[in-house]
């Protein structure tokens, strides 16, 4: 006999290759009937597949969130069969789960067009209708290399080539139709439910590599049940609705260019929204004590190895040479620069801590397939600054920053936050003690300001641990914006120092900060979080004064005249055109409030108001709307 441990404690006794499932039939038919896979010593498991004596067993239902991998992953496959039961001779290269759902490479003379979706997506049914149960079977690699070889199936013959010597080659079959794969997956494809939707094509190198040939890529959503699967389709259309990239051109804030790939044409609109963004942290960091500087963008590869960029981040970089023969590199990060500025004059404990803010356009080489409107970009400017503390103040420090960071996303409509902390990994440098003081300096700050976090093990820097904040925006989706890094590193490099009491000379602690991180991905995510509608404060124009009639042009003026003097940003619209016109234009802009004019507000000193959201237009004297709309210029969230 064996014995299995159950997540309650419990052991059971079975008889020698017993398999998961035969765990969940002793244990009673009803669960036997609700499991489809298992956990077996923390690894997702085949119900089938033989229980090692003394094994950690946990049986999963379908329901677990952890065997939303597997529906994903079987669908692959189902998938797969389906495309080549309906075009026989395709190529099938690789079909991973995903977050959401799923895809599959093909090589096809002829790619994939969305027309041919729905028409896979019934053959796949078919295949979940039929149940077919998932069979696993080790191959000797020959008998899988002459498999795929008779099957014309070159890729597979490429994946079979990288599987290292000794490990064994497993081959999972559905019916007739079978696919090289390490597995695990759920007992039949019945299992899968109806749950998924396949929602488009798309061109991809063979192992992401330009120099590869291009595979036709299918994608697909999946999801437990319909309500899971619903909601996030609702979720990907009302994305649709708000992509930055088609509201920054109707708001007319930014263009690209294919002379700059990732570098952002910012119109008048756009870069007083930027400017504004620059102005509100600027104010806030000078409140927290930080000062601001600027280095140089091209600075020379010695700097770079002293850093250790060039060694390592060559690959990402810039670089430029001129006449004399110097070696460039335009600056993908500011510490480097941070550090030679820290470096100036001898450092005491009294100017500790110095918090070194800059504003630095950095430019980091990304592949284009990579770059996406202003979330992914190759030039970006960071709100970034460094912080040089004692190790006495490194915890009321991030604290500090902390306390800043979640203020600030209030005041930007973002009250979800999500924090990572990342602790020492393996391979590291520092001693323990610093990494002791360092990751506990960090969690204090977490529970100080009584915020939940996830930790996560060994996934943090060689050079120190961090945070991340990740925003969840108004229709769930994730971004990771702000960090909070310790550095060992950087100061050792440079040769950092500040005299102690004792006057010893000590290496500061270092921490890197950004709370926007990127200014032009957090603009992105803050024209999609609010569908364009910024809040009145962020909105590039306040006030769009609108005549109805060129008898209110003088009107206008003054009332233009007036908001601009009590700090608003206005625009007039004196055009000879009918006011719906113009309010529609205007409300395309995103414009968060209009004034139209006309005869009678010209005559009795009004305005009339019409504010987005609002169902009616207000008419008040014109001093009433300028207290109004400076009371709510000023109003952002908490502050
Ligand atoms: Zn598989
Ligand atoms: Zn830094």
């Amino acid at each position: 006999m064996i014995h299995v441990r159950l997540p309650d404690g419990a052991t059971r006794a079975l008889t020698p290759a017993s398999t998961a499932a035969d765990l969940a039939s002793a244990i009673s038919p009803s669960l036997a009937k609700r499991t489809v896979a298992a956990v077996v010593d923390g690894q997702m498991a085949d119900l089938n597949t033989p229980l090692p004596d003394g094994a950690a067993v946990e049986l999963l239902p379908r329901e677990d969130a952890r065997a939303l991998e597997l529906i994903r992953h079987d669908l692959a496959h189902v998938l797969a069969e389906a495309v080549q039961t309906l075009w026989p001779g395709t190529k099938t290269a690789i079909g991973p789960a995903i977050a959401h759902g799923f895809y599959y490479d093909f090589e096809r003379d002829t790619p994939f067009t969305p027309e041919d979706l729905p028409v896979i997506e019934k053959k796949m049914r078919e295949i979940i209708a039929a149940r077919r149960p998932f069979t696993r079977e080790v191959w000797s690699p020959d008998a899988a290399r002459a498999h795929f070889e008779a099957a014309g199936e070159t890729w597979k013959l490429e994946l079979l080539d990288a599987i290292p010597e000794g490990e064994p080659v497993t081959i999972y079959r559905q019916g007739d139709w079978l696919d090289l794969c390490r597995g695990p997956h759920m007992r039949h494809t019945g299992d899968v439910g109806g749950a998924f939707k396949l929602t488009h094509v798309a061109g991809a190198y063979w192992r992401g590599d330009a120099t590869n040939p291009m595979l036709s890529r299918i994608y697909g959503v999946a999801f437990a049940d319909k309500v899971a699967l619903d909601a996030h389709l609702t979720m990907l259309t009302e994305a649709e609705k708000r992509d930055h990239r088609r509201l920054g051109r109707e708001m007319d804030l930014f263009h690209f260019e294919e002379v700059a790939p990732g570098s952002v044409f910012w119109h008048p609109r756009g870069w007083r929204l930027f400017q504004t963004l620059i102005g509100y942290m600027r104010t806030r960091q000078e409140e927290a004590g930080y000062v601001e500087v600027n280095s140089p963008d091209i600075m020379d590869r010695a700097l770079w190895e002293t850093s250790g960029h060039w060694q390592n981040y060559r690959a990402n970089m810039f670089l430029a040479q001129t006449e004399d023969d110097r070696d460039y590199a335009l600056k993908p990060m500011n510490c480097p620069g941070h550090m030679l500025i820290y470096g100036q004059g001898t450092k005491s404990y009294r100017d500790l801590p110095l918090k070194l803010a800059e504003f630095g356009k950095v430019h980091r080489y990304e592949p284009s397939g990579a770059l996406h409107g202003l979330l992914r970009v190759r030039s970006f400017t960071q709100d970034d600054a460094h912080i040089y503390c004692t190790p006495e103040q490194l915890t009321e420090e991030c604290l500090k920053v902390n306390d800043l960071v979640l203020s600030i996303y209030r005041d930007f409509g973002f009250d979800d936050v999500r924090i990572k902390l990342s602790t020492r990994p393996e391979s590291r440098i520092g001693s323990d003690e610093s990494w002791d003081r360092s990751e506990d300096a960090l969690s204090t700050a977490l529970e100080t300001a009584g915020h939940a976090y996830t930790v996560f093990e060994g996934e943090g820097a060689f050079y120190g641990p961090k945070l991340e904040y990740v925003l969840r925006d108004a229709i769930g989706r994730d971004w990771q914006c702000g960090t909070l890094q310790v550095d060992f590193n950087l100061p050792e490099r440079f040769g950092s120092t500040y005299v102690a009491p004792s006057g010893e000379k000590l290496p500061p602690v270092m921490l890197h900060r950004a709370l926007f991180g990127s200014l032009e991905r957090f603009t992105g995510i803050l024209i999609e979080h609010h569908a364009g509608h910024l809040p009145l404060w962020l909105a590039p124009v306040q006030v769009v004064v609108a005549t109805i009639t060129g008898a209110a042009d003088h009107w206008a003026a003054d009332v233009a005249e007036t908001l601009r003097e009590a700090g608003l940003r206005v625009e007039t619209d004196l055009r000879n055109e009918k006011i719906g016109y113009k309010v529609r234009e205007h409300a395309l802009k995103k414009v968060p409030v209009q004034i139209a004019l006309g005869t009678r507000e010209a005559d009795e000193q009004t305005v009339t108001l019409r504010r987005h959201g609002a169902p009616e237009t207000q008419t008040m004297p014109l001093s009433e709307a300028v207290t109004a709309l400076v009371r709510d210029a000023k109003a952002h969230g908490g502050a």
